[in-house]
């Protein structure tokens, strides 16, 4: 007879008579660790799901492949939206960032077209930050929440059980100092970025509602990216408080060259597109598109590398029996701008949230999970599909109509503000005229412009319609997919 006192992790569980399954096989397995949530990865959304769960007395393991001083650091653009920081400071209560962590304050987007000058500006009030500073932050806080972290530590295998006839993802294995180890939980999160461990190794029966291994080459940014420092007889740079993101007929549409202010003397600068494009040029265009502004003797690179981006609508089922996707995994990243930092800290919290209601209820299925997919449906989904029409639109135009756009300010600043928030635009009759006679001499520009704004306005109806109930989900995206002309 086994005492359970001497298993203060059985004995914890045995509480919990939904997961009594659990137990026994733990007594089998002696060596495997139990938990209530584990995480992989310790980037952004793996953190603050971590910590919204931990902070209401849930044990939270987290797994990161890094080194505990260098989890957080990321090749990035480093910018970031200040209004998803209001909400990480309204719901999580960490405070905006500050010194070194804060490289600049920013006020503006622009959209520059074959010349820098040649641009519309947003107001994007934001923060770029350092990302290691940031996200080491995030990991004192995890800590002092009581999120155990396991560092140094490779998710390579995935474990399943069956409790009453169904299947659970039943946590992970892990490699650390050349040995094994086993994390048992009761929900296992892959929040391990874009090259998502845990999606790409999930079962068929488990791949429901779109989600599925791997994104192709059409879903997928490469990247190249610097951070660089001028040198001292330099001015300061003239992008003060400002990130630009250039398109140029140089660089494949939908794709661009970035420069973002990192402080008056350093800059964020990179490029990126699509991987179907052609990618072994990259760094060439890059370091070419640089020497309009500064030659490369002028200035010191402090940083270097490539990233892989999703570049898609977020998949439209994140969950499954024991576990959920977040962040770059469940494809959270803007297909317009890129910008996936926000949605990342976003998604956190609303799956943590989630994740807490059920473990209240003891229940671990796909369908106590699936208020994570409706809350992310009616935001990110809808917003990120919209933004996915905005991005054929730039491919179907070409660059030198959307320099004709531009220069033409057929959309004011305050538009394009409500366009890429995801709010809607309602023209009156006069203003759609005065526009329509702009745009004329280019027919071509003019269709795909009604063309995409009418699937905007379907896009907005049909992400309203998002099921509540799982069993009807693929009825859904049919609709959805026929709308976006594309099988997703
Ligand atoms: C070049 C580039 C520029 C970008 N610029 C911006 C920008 O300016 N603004 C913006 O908002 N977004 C930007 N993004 C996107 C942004 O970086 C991501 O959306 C964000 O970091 C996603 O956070 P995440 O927590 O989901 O994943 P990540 O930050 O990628 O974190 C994943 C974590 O999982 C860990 N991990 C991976 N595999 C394993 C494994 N097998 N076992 C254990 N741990 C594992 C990794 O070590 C990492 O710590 C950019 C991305 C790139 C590549």
């Amino acid at each position: 007879m086994i005492k359970l006192e001497k298993f203060p992790n059985l004995l914890y569980l045995s509480s919990q008579t939904h997961f009594k399954s659990l137990v026994i096989s733990e007594v089998m397995v002696p060596d495997q660790q139990i938990v209530d949530v584990c995480v992989v990865g310790g980037g952004p959304s793996g953190v603050i799901t971590a910590i919204t769960v931990a902070k209401q007395g849930y044990r939270v393991k987290l797994v990161d492949k890094k080194s505990r001083d260098n989890i957080g650091d990321k090749t990035c653009g480093d910018a970031i939206d200040r209004a998803a920081f209001q909400r990480l400071k309204d719901k999580v209560g960490l405070d905006f960032p500050s010194g070194l962590e804060l490289s600049d304050n920013i006020h503006k987007m622009s959209i520059a077209v074959g010349d820098i000058n040649t641009k519309i500006s947003l107001d994007a009030p934001g923060f770029l930050v350092d990302r290691l500073e940031f996200g080491q932050r995030l990991l004192r806080v995890a800590e002092e929440t009581g999120v155990e972290i396991i560092d140094s530590a490779t998710v390579r295998e995935l474990h399943f059980e069956k409790v009453d006839g169904k299947k659970y993802l039943d946590g992970v294995s892990y490699a650390r100092d050349g040995k094994e180890y086993r994390i048992r939980a009761k929900f296992t999160i892959d929040a391990s970025g874009a090259y998502a461990v845990i999606r790409r190794q999930l079962p068929e029966d488990f791949l429901m509602g779109g989600i599925k291994h791997k994104l192709n080459d059409q879903e997928l940014w490469s990247s190249y990216r610097e951070i660089i420092k001028l040198n001292d007889d330099l001015p300061d740079h003239a992008f003060a408080n400002e990130i630009i993101l250039k398109y140029d007929k140089d660089f494949p549409p939908p794709g661009y060259f970035w420069i973002f202010s990192k402080g008056n003397r350093s800059l964020n600068v990179g490029i990126g597109w699509l991987k179907t494009q052609e990618l072994g040029r990259m760094k060439e265009f890059y370091l070419h598109e640089m020497e309009k502004y500064y030659p490369r003797e002028s200035y010191t690179v402090i940083k270097q590398g490539g990233g892989q981006i999703p570049f898609r609508i977020p998949f439209d089922n994140l969950v499954f029996n024991g576990g959920a996707l977040v962040g770059d995994a469940a494809a959270m990243v803007h297909p317009v701008t890129a910008e996936g930092h926000g949605p990342a800290l976003d998604t956190a919290q609303i799956l943590g949230n989630v994740l807490i209601k059920a473990l209240k209820s003891e229940r671990r299925d796909l369908e106590t999970l699936w208020e994570y997919n409706t809350q992310i449906a009616s935001h990110y989904g809808r917003k990120h599909a919209d933004a996915e029409i905005m991005s054929r639109l730039i491919t179907k135009i070409g660059i030198s109509n959307l320099e004709f756009l531009i220069k033409k300010q057929i959309f004011r600043e305050e538009e394009m503000n409500l366009i890429f928030s995801g709010g809607t635009l309602e023209l009156t009759l006069w203003d759609k005229l005065k526009r329509v006679l702009k745009i004329v001499p280019r027919p071509k520009i003019l269709i795909a412009l009604g063309q995409t704004f009418s699937a905007i306005d379907r896009c907005k109806s049909i992400y309203k319609e998002y099921p509540s109930d799982p069993s009807i989900i693929n009825q859904w995206r049919e609709k959805r997919n026929k709308m976006l002309k594309m099988r997703y």
